[in-house]
């Protein structure tokens, strides 16, 4: 992985704080399945891509999308594309 790379992809961790903000509870240890490959990790590993809007988070294995997080001013949204991962809480 190159320098460039390294300021760009993070770990699943990058998301920790939205995603427990959303959930109310620590989530990088919830194992996520890709809905492509079927690759499993808990969240906390998957591969974070910081700077697409918001964080998007793939799978380890074939990059898909398995979680995408959209922080705006009023709220964050998360859309959840991968298996076995809790629904998010629906706000108001
Ligand atoms: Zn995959």
């Amino acid at each position: 992985m190159s320098e460039l790379m390294d300021e760009l992809v993070l770990d699943g961790n990058a998301a920790a704080g939205a995603l427990a903000e959303i959930y109310g509870d620590d989530m990088t240890t919830v194992l996520a399945e890709c809905a492509s490959c079927g690759q499993v990790d808990p969240i906390g590993g998957l591969v974070a891509f910081v700077h697409a809007p918001g964080i998007v988070l793939r799978c380890t294995a074939c990059a898909t999308v398995v979680i995408r997080i959209v922080q705006t001013p009023k709220r964050t949204l998360v859309d959840v594309q991968g298996k076995r991962i809790p629904a998010p809480p629906t706000t108001t």
